[in-house]
């Protein structure tokens, strides 16, 4: 058998026609999707994962039969059907009609072969097994391992002996501001991730974890926004002053802040200054310690029958002090769950405010203090008791208390 020959489709608003609406063809249909294909579906059934895209528009679905019409105006045909003599009726219409055919079914009667692939941002790897599409797989994993070991902070030791993989050409001059998430160095996002093994400088914050610090190239200049003297609001000027200045002169500046960049992380302070500098800027959303913490810690923000809200504040103003935006009084009157971050200064005001205005002394209260780190403590008690329990336990920020009936929903 004569060697394929690879081609990378553009499909964008091309009708690709896919016939069959099983498991396989619920694997291959994203694919197409996120190529822009114009999909048509053809099935009497459809998966419920198909469905939902049925539903949102994203395809279009003729709930019966092939017929050969449909491939009119394709440009492409997956068929995904187990029946060999309907697939083999799509096979011929599309030779017919000059049609790529991709069978899922049969290997040997397609016309085209689908690759395994792994995808890193702008690159996409995608590997023919010479008709044995495991091994295909097995080339495809590790490919994907080398990609990851070479670009991810977290490479495994010997990771360096892999031999370099040309970097793409990137935009320079430009800014990322991403989260890292709560602290488990695993937490940052994909995204993230490849952001930060692309930057020419990481201006980290003081609750990222040093692990995604540690294996940044020797060259990336990191700075260590934590220890930038002045007040905190001189610092967050010195801090904008440096994103601005690094990417006008060309640098790709990744901003790497604890948890998700807009949760009381001073995120849209440096957005804004970066766009009145005209400098371009990528937000990268991280996972916010105000969920990821109390779940590290086994308490569920919300639980069925038990909360159906949650809300997250700032506990770092006292409540009785005049700049404080927060109003105690009514989130004591709330049920559901009560999240505070920056809160143990305040804690015994916040509670005993908290209690004057309603919400019961005997509801239970969780502080988790390093959440999702190897540091990780938690603490069990209630909204009355919480304060003194702390300072008891010698408990200290960075530290989230969780106030309500989910502390507990599911077990100790
Ligand atoms: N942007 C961050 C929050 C910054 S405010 C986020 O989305 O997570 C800093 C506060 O977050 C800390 O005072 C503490 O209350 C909380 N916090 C952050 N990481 C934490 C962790 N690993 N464990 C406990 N609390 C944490």
């Amino acid at each position: 058998m004569s060697n394929p020959y690879p081609l990378g489709l553009r499909l964008a608003g091309r009708r690709v026609v896919v016939v069959g609406g099983g498991a396989v063809a619920t694997r291959r249909v994203p694919a197409l999707l996120d190529a822009g294909a114009d999909v048509l579906l053809v099935s009497p059934e459809l998966t419920p994962a198909l469905r939902a895209h049925v539903d949102a528009g994203r395809l279009r679905w003729e709930a019966r039969r092939f017929a050969p019409a449909d491939l009119d105006g394709a440009w492409l045909v997956q068929v995904a059907v187990d029946d060999r003599v309907a697939a083999a009726a799509v096979s011929a219409a599309a030779a017919e009609r000059r049609i790529f055919c991709v069978r899922a079914d049969d290997r040997a009667a397609a016309t085209a072969w689908t690759p395994a692939v792994t995808r890193h941002g702008p690159v996409t790897v995608a590997v023919l097994g010479g008709g044995d599409p495991r091994r295909a797989m097995t080339v495809r994993d590790a490919v994907r391992a080398l990609l990851n070991a070479r670009t991810g902070p977290l490479s495994t030791p010997g990771a360096e002996e892999v031999a370099p993989v040309d970097t793409p050409r990137r935009p320079a001059g430009r800014v990322a501001l991403v989260g890292a998430g709560p602290g488990d160095p695993e937490l940052i996002t994909v995204k993230g991730w490849r952001l930060l093994t692309e930057a020419d400088v990481v201006v980290a914050d003081r609750l990222v974890p040093g692990l995604l610090l540690d294996e940044l190239r020797p060259e990336v200049e990191l700075v260590d926004a934590s220890k930038i003297p002045y007040g905190p609001s001189r610092a967050q000027e010195e801090i904008n002053r440096i994103l601005v200045d690094r990417a006008r002169s060309g640098k790709f500046v990744v901003r790497l802040k604890g948890g998700d960049p807009y949760v009381f992380g001073r995120g849209g302070e440096e957005l804004l200054a970066c766009a009145e500098a005209g400098v371009p800027v990528t937000v990268v959303p991280g996972v916010t310690s105000a969920i990821a913490v109390p779940a590290a810690a086994g308490v569920p923000v919300t639980h069925r029958a038990v909360a159906h809200e949650f809300t997250v504040v700032s506990g770092h103003v006292a409540p009785d002090s005049p700049a404080s935006l927060v109003r105690w009084e009514a989130l004591a009157g709330l049920r559901g769950t009560l999240v505070v971050l920056m809160g143990l200064k305040n804690l015994a005001a916040i509670s005993a405010t908290l209690v004057a205005h309603g919400r019961p002394a005997e509801t239970p209260a969780a502080v988790v203090q390093e959440g999702t780190t190897s540091g990780q403590r938690t603490l069990r008690s209630t909204l009355g008791a919480v304060a003194a329990d702390v300072a008891a336990a010698g408990l200290r920020p960075p530290a989230i208390v969780v106030i309500g009936d989910v502390v507990g929903a599911l077990g100790s």
